[in-house]
């Protein structure tokens, strides 16, 4: 059976057409009705540049209204959305564009420049050049498939070369009804999008915001005032973060409060430390800790709110449509034992583009391998530990560098941590520290002195050195194999 639904932004226009689709702090709003009408108008004019049913579109922008019209007027289209990292430099950038089959790049302006100089074989299009365009009387999408194919977002490169995820429109349904069958929806929501719409974590907002009618707080970029006046003053009760986000909003908070009606701090991308959750429990933070992937389309496991004090560290049980489970030389783990996260459900890709090999290696019975260790708790809790391809072994140890980096993290005068394992002839490998130090005074042995204090002897670094900044792709994620290169032999 093929799954046809009515086109989501006509229906949402139908439904609510005056109230607010999006809403651009201190400047204005747009209603259901006039996104949909705008968008429409948008995919009559890019029909202009020969875009139709099936093709590959990329998308070069920072967050911007017309980054949203052109998400849209894409699907109206049929065609599929390649979303761009804007920080990848010029030869990634170049890599993702021929990789997903790209026949158009459509930038916003401050990005042509750059796009240019990339490869004069792509056809680049300002969003500024397509509003000039007349429109072409084309009909346009009324249904969209579940089945069909809508973006197309490369993983972040941490572990390796990034991978073209597909996601259907499918992928992206089960993925907002999910998180809606979690939060719950509440007519006063309005949720604050900081994450770039080019990452799956901040597209899905706005596919939430279209299916559930739900106004978004659109900001170009996290800029910590703004969040802040936006959940005290413009009425946000939902904002997506990631560590670093959540920890300049603590800083700024200082001795004030959030207003009651904001209800959901959601907080993913990468591993949270306990001293940061901590911060947030002191300062009545309503955090939810979140597990997800590009490959699933966003969040996979929540922790909700109510065990978020008992249950601190942990990212919750997996979505309603979705099974997770741990595995372990070709079984199921026991409970608290450390083994693969295995995912599978309506939200998770079926498959990278253009990639066979790596399809074959992560996608077995409709079950996505993660890569990623983690363990459930007598009661099911995901704890996700680290990457499985940064395990240390050291004396038959299992050994986690994100362990040993969140306590490190927390010494004062520390800025940022890198821990990797160095081969090792007595011990096979034993783990090794880089640090940012944000006081230059801070000795080797005051480290030392606090692991010893806070780390068991195996996991304490048996090196230790000093570096300017840590390796870090175009998601600001640590890339830790490039830390090798910087290991003494
Ligand atoms: P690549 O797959 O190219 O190596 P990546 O895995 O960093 O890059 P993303 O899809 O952006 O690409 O990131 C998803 C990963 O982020 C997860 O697989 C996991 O390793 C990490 N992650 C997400 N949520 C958490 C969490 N709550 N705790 C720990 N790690 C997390
Ligand atoms: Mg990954």
């Amino acid at each position: 059976m093929v799954e046809v639904i009515p086109h989501w932004l006509d229906k949402q226009a139908e439904l609510s057409p005056h109230e607010t689709a999006i809403e651009i702090p201190n400047q204005h709003v747009v209603t259901f009705h006039q996104l949909r009408d705008e968008s429409r108008r948008f995919a009559r004019k890019l029909s202009n540049k020969g875009v139709s049913e099936g093709d590959h579109v990329a998308i070069h922008s920072n967050n911007s209204l017309d980054m949203v019209l052109g998400l849209h007027a894409l699907s109206y289209l049929g065609a599929v959305a390649i979303l761009l990292n804007t920080r990848l430099s010029e030869t990634e950038l170049t890599y993702q564009l021929t990789d997903a089959n790209v026949s158009l790049v459509l930038t916003s302006v401050e990005a042509k420049q750059f796009i240019a100089t990339v490869n004069q074989s792509y056809q680049i299009c300002t969003f500024e050049q397509v509003h000039l365009h007349n429109e072409l009387a084309i009909s346009l999408k009324k249904e969209l498939n579940l089945d069909e194919l809508f973006t197309i977002i490369y993983t972040s490169g941490t572990t390796g070369f990034p991978k073209g995820v597909q996601h259907t429109y499918g992928n992206h349904w089960w993925s907002a009804i999910s998180s809606a069958l979690n939060l719950g929806l509440d007519h006063n929501d309005k949720w604050l999008v900081a994450l770039p719409l080019f990452h799956v974590g901040g597209l899905s907002i706005l596919i939430k915001s279209v299916i559930y009618g739900m106004p978004v707080y659109l900001m170009e970029k996290f800029d910590v005032e703004q969040v802040d006046q936006g959940i005290k003053i413009d009425g946000v009760t939902i904002v997506s973060v990631v560590s670093v986000m959540l920890e300049r909003l603590i800083d700024k908070l200082g001795e004030s409060k959030y207003p009651a009606s904001f209800r959901c701090m959601l907080l993913g991308g990468g591993p949270a430390s306990q001293t940061l959750l901590e911060r947030a429990k002191k300062n009545d933070i309503p955090v939810f800790q979140t597990y997800g992937m590009t490959e699933t389309s966003s969040q996979i496991a929540t922790l909700s709110q109510k065990y978020a004090l008992t249950k601190i560290g942990s990212a919750g049980k997996s979505l309603f449509p979705a099974q997770l489970r741990i595995w372990k030389n070709g079984k199921i783990a026991v409970e608290s034992e450390v083994g693969e996260i295995q995912v599978k459900g309506p939200m998770v890709s079926r498959g990278y583009y253009n990639n066979e090999i790596a399809n074959q290696k992560t996608f077995e019975n409709d079950w996505l391998k993660t890569g990623d260790l983690g363990y459930l708790d007598q009661e099911g809790f995901l704890y996700v530990i680290d990457r499985r391809k940064d395990l240390i072994i050291s004396g038959g140890e299992n050994v986690y560098p994100a362990e040993i980096e969140g306590v490190l993290a927390a010494v004062p005068g520390i800025k940022e941590v890198g821990v990797i394992g160095k081969q090792d002839d007595e011990w096979g490998q034993i783990p090794v520290a880089f640090v940012v130090r944000i006081n230059k005074e801070l000795s080797i042995e005051e480290i030392l002195t606090y692991c010893r204090k806070h780390l068991a002897k195996y996991k304490i670094p048996k090196e230790i050195y000093f570096v300017p900044s840590l390796p870090r792709n175009a998601s600001s994620k640590l890339v830790r194999y490039k830390l090798e290169g910087l290991l003494k032999k």
